[in-house]
């Protein structure tokens, strides 16, 4: 563990640093001058246990956008020394930032995290995902730093160069999106590569992905492969948020010393019972330049029961269900992708690439599934396979769902960013085709 003492606090003890962390957090607070924040928290009464967290109202994403680029910041401008960007789906990107204080615990949740999976200083790690706003790359990056390991910047794209640059160096280890992953690995079998490669371990974060999928990325380096699942998000931190341990597979576990989870019903608002399924909402602790009260994540997951064999006492999530915001409601019944997905990656005869297409041409949404054989020798049996995906996903979805394989290599990779797997049809043109 890179920080033993703190990820084997008794569960008494971690409840009272978190206590004291979100009351020195909420003094903070209500001393600044900030629009945004005495609005926040108008009427919420004082509290001393963390435990009582229901009291704080919601941070909804939409808060980002109206106060975009600077509104929710805690701290002033001249003690921001870096800002990261997300996406929006519509309009203005997401703006968070980051102090002196906030980079150096980004970076140390990223060397625990970079730890759990079973990195030391003794690793070299390519680190594959985007460079840039995005906080993928640079937050890998100084996690691998601060574990004392070696860093290789190799951002996305170009997956010749970064196969041929991973067996020249030696990398053990890789942080990249699990489909961005795939690639490489083909690319490397492709290649002749694989004799040559020391990799050990990967990190793969920023898309969701199954456990069928984890089987296919684990097996297609062609040596003994550990793939683990990263969680984080821009607005709390980016990555480091949790992780999933080498030794407690399904499950990963919250940096809680710093980011407080709750998992609450995403209609209601309300807590979920111990273990059920819901949406996660995150308070940052002990972040400096712009902290977040009960952040609603919209991804779906639950905590975990049962200690983990590793040691550390933090709760662990399951693995990302799906997001609330991805649900498709087909015919009026409600559908993850990921689940899709599972049913898609679980047939031990199909690649790890797939998409998923709604088509909205007609009068009600029919859904469509393109997968590909997992290598040539299995041409001349599309038609089986899908009829036997068709099927499953009638009895895992209750949908019909179009299924189409074509052979390996036929769906459309994403090298940059993170994969897309959901398209939608409305006219005549195929929208795998852009
Ligand atoms: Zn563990």
């Amino acid at each position: 563990m890179f920080m033993e003492e703190t990820e084997t606090l008794s569960r008494a003890r971690l409840s009272v640093l978190q206590s004291q962390r979100l009351e020195d957090l909420l003094n903070r607070l209500r001393t600044l001058d900030s629009p945004y924040w005495k609005a926040k928290l108008a009427g919420v009464k004082a509290f001393s246990a963390v435990e009582e967290i229901a009291a704080l109202p919601f941070t909804e994403k939409a808060e980002f956008r109206d106060t975009y680029p600077y509104g929710m910041l805690t701290a002033p401008l001249e003690k921001v020394v870096r800002v990261h960007a997300s996406s929006g789906t519509s309009g203005k990107p997401t703006i968070v930032a980051y102090t002196q204080d906030d980079v150096a615990l980004f970076a140390e949740v990223n060397a625990r995290a970079l730890a759990a999976v079973g990195a030391t200083a003794a690793d070299v790690v390519q680190i594959s995902y985007g460079y840039g706003l995005f906080t993928g790359g640079l937050g890998l990056h100084y996690g691998v730093e601060r574990l004392g390991a070696t860093a290789v910047p190799a951002s996305g794209g170009n997956p010749g160069f970064q196969v041929a640059l991973m067996a020249d160096i030696g990398a053990t280890g890789l942080a990249a999106t699990p489909s961005f992953a795939l690639i490489l690995a083909e690319r490397a079998a492709a290649d002749g590569l694989t004799e040559k490669l020391k990799l050990d371990w990967g990190i793969h974060g920023a898309e969701p992905w199954s456990e069928g999928l984890r089987d296919k990325l684990e097996n297609a380096w062609g040596r003994e492969y550990h793939a683990r699942d990263i969680y984080g998000l821009s607005e709390i931190i980016g990555p480091g948020v949790a992780i999933e341990c080498r030794d407690g597979k399904g499950g990963m576990h919250v940096f809680e010393d710093h980011f407080f989870p709750e998992i609450v019903n995403p209609a209601t608002g309300e807590p979920v019972a111990d273990g059920e399924p819901g949406e996660l909402v995150l308070t940052t602790l002990t972040k400096q330049a712009q902290p977040v009260l009960r952040y609603r994540t919209r991804d779906i997951t639950r905590f975990m029961p049962g200690d983990c064999p590793c040691g550390r006492t933090s709760r662990r999530i399951a693995r990302l269900e799906g997001r609330a915001d991805d649900m498709l409601i087909i015919r009026g019944i409600n559908v993850y992708p990921r689940t899709i997905e599972t049913v898609l990656m679980d047939d031990p005869d199909t690649g790890a690439n797939y998409a998923i297409i709604v088509d909205r041409r007609g009068e009600l949404p029919e859904l469509e599934a393109r997968v590909e054989l997992a290598h040539t020798g299995l041409v001349g049996s599309e038609d089986q396979v899908a009829t036997r995906l068709a099927e499953r996903l009638m009895e895992t979805v209750r949908l019909r769902v179009k299924v189409d394989v074509g052979p390996p290599g036929s769906v459309p990779r994403t090298e940059v960013g993170k994969a897309k797997r959901v398209f939608e049809q409305t006219d005549d043109t195929d929208p795998l085709a852009s």
